[in-house]
């Protein structure tokens, strides 16, 4: 095999799960850095289960993360045929049988097994009917599943998976497994390796729940007569106290979609899922696209579950605090015309946005994000604690209102004074604006501190943020005097 060809197959029967995406961001990698090609194949052959605001879902997640494919989205239930085709190739080449067995018959087998402390086990009682009796059978219209026949030999199959090394399994230990349904349905251990061969897929890149099903399937392939892809087995995601992430018990932060409503950018989310299972062999944590492409390589996907370390507890991280720290990371190290696009979003959302930040007050506009960004985590900070920035009515911090930052005793008389004095400079600049801060301190004997600090709250709503000499200039003269004469409102 020398194209390069993965896959995303997805089943949709549910939202796009954190792990789902970390898949497919692994397969789009390998893809990218060799050349190769993506395939998103959509798994949606339980139609009981699947539905199309999950594909929608799944499909508008992996847009947005920017991870793009070359081929699909294909859909397995168009190819139904060619998985019944393929069970019957099995069933005439003697790869698989049909088995009339009951559910009455297989239970009370088990039961007998687990009794006698034996493996539970098909037992091949339908392995060796002649042509006659499933003739028979079907004439008396006993309904029968299709089993693959696992080859009775000697041995063990198996495979070099990329992360975990050699995986074998003795033939003998292996059930004659089910492939097709008794309802004619084929199952997911079939369908999913005749998608594959007719994808041409090269390198299969998956979790490790599906370790146990490789075994199974490389005896489909040989069966099959196709060549056997490259498997590559990723660590699960845990929580810290080591059971499996999702969604009943973590609630939304286990979805892509949470993350796009939360304020996060799709790429910090991608850099942040790259680290939950591999690692660079160095301590890099933060990668441009180009450089994850460079640097990923399958031997370095980790062999032991990854934690997704989720505080639930603690209110000040809403998820990961270290996806909370590489979210933080970008928002402060990207373009500022790029998060400007960003931010907008959230603006709009907010009610808050004016067109005049793209237009006459773009240099303002970009001004204030790169002032506030420094103490932003997420997107949202923009709408929430930046609010101010764009709007009056912006709420107050629950800190700024004790009395060493605006309810110090001198302050409801005095700020208004100094909002007075701002009136009256022209120009009004940073410059100007401290130098009559400055004097105003000293006048009245006060730190210049103690105004400077309530000016801040008044004014952004914080009682932390950027130089305020700065702020009173970007936010204007009249913004500045009419929000230092507020501080009324406050005592
Ligand atoms: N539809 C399967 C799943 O979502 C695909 C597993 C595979 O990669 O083979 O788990």
């Amino acid at each position: 095999m020398s194209e390069v060809r993965l896959r995303f197959p997805p089943s949709p029967t549910g939202y796009l799960h954190i792990g789902g995406a970390r898949t497919a961001i692994y397969n789009w990698l390998y893809a990218r850095k060799h050349g190769g090609k993506l395939i998103l194949r959509i798994e949606d052959t339980d139609v009981e289960r699947s539905t199309q605001g999950s594909i929608d879902g799944i499909i508008e997640g992996l847009e947005w993360l920017g991870i793009d494919w070359d081929e699909g989205p294909y859909f397995q239930t168009e190819f139904a045929g060619e998985h019944v085709a393929a069970a019957n190739r099995l069933i005439a080449e003697g790869h698989a049988y049909k088995c009339f067995c009951t559910k009455e018959e297989l239970d009370a087998k088990r039961e007998a097994a687990l009794a006698a402390k034996q493996e539970v086990k098909y037992d091949g009682a339908c392995r060796n009917l002649t042509p006659e009796q499933v003739a028979e059978k079907e004439a008396a219209g006993i309904p029968a599943v299709v089993r693959f026949k696992v080859p009775d030999r000697q041995g063990k199959v198996g495979y070099n998976d990329k992360v975990l090394g050699r995986i074998e399994q003795a033939y003998s230990e292996i059930s004659d497994f089910v492939i097709v349904r008794s309802n004619g349905k084929p199952l997911y251990l079939l369908c999913n390796v005749v998608d594959d061969i007719r994808d041409r897929i090269s390198h299969i890149i998956r979790g490790q729940d599906h370790k146990d099903n490789t075994n199974r399937q490389i005896l489909l392939y040989e069966a099959l007569g196709a060549p056997i892809p490259v498997f590559a087995h990723m660590p699960l995601t845990m929580d810290i106290k080591g059971a499996k992430i999702s969604k009943r018990s973590h609630g939304e932060i286990v979805a892509v979609q949470f993350y796009k409503k939360n304020g996060f950018l799709p790429w910090a989310l991608v850099n942040f899922l790259v680290l939950l299972g591999w690692n660079p062999g160095d301590d890099r944590e933060i990668f441009s696209k180009e450089e994850l492409i460079e640097a990923f390589t399958l031997e370095r996907i980790n062999k032991s579950s990854s934690i997704f370390n989720h505080k639930k507890d603690d209110p000040k991280f809403f998820t990961d605090p270290k996806a909370i720290n590489i979210n933080a990371h970008y928002l402060r190290a990207m373009p500022v015309a790029e998060l400007a696009v960003f931010v907008k979003k959230e603006l709009v959302e907010a009610g808050i946005w004016d067109d005049a930040y793209e237009h006459e007050k773009k240099e303002w506009f970009c001004k204030v994000l790169e002032l506030s960004r420094e103490r932003f985590h997420t997107l949202k900070d923009f709408a929430t604690l930046g609010r101010a920035y764009f709007a009056d009515d912006f709420a107050m911090d629950e800190q700024a209102l004790n009395k060493n930052v605006l309810k110090h005793p001198e302050l409801k008389e005095l700020l208004p004074i100094l909002a007075d004095r701002f009136a009256a400079l022209d120009p009004f600049d940073q410059q100007s604006a401290e130098q009559a801060a400055r004097d105003f301190a000293e006048e009245n004997g006060l730190k210049v501190g103690i105004p400077v600090n309530a000016s801040r709250a008044l004014i952004t709503g914080q009682v932390k943020g950027p130089s305020m000499f700065e702020l009173f200039e970007l936010m204007g003269q009249e913004v500045v005097v009419s929000r230092l004469k507020n501080v009324t409102k406050y005592f």
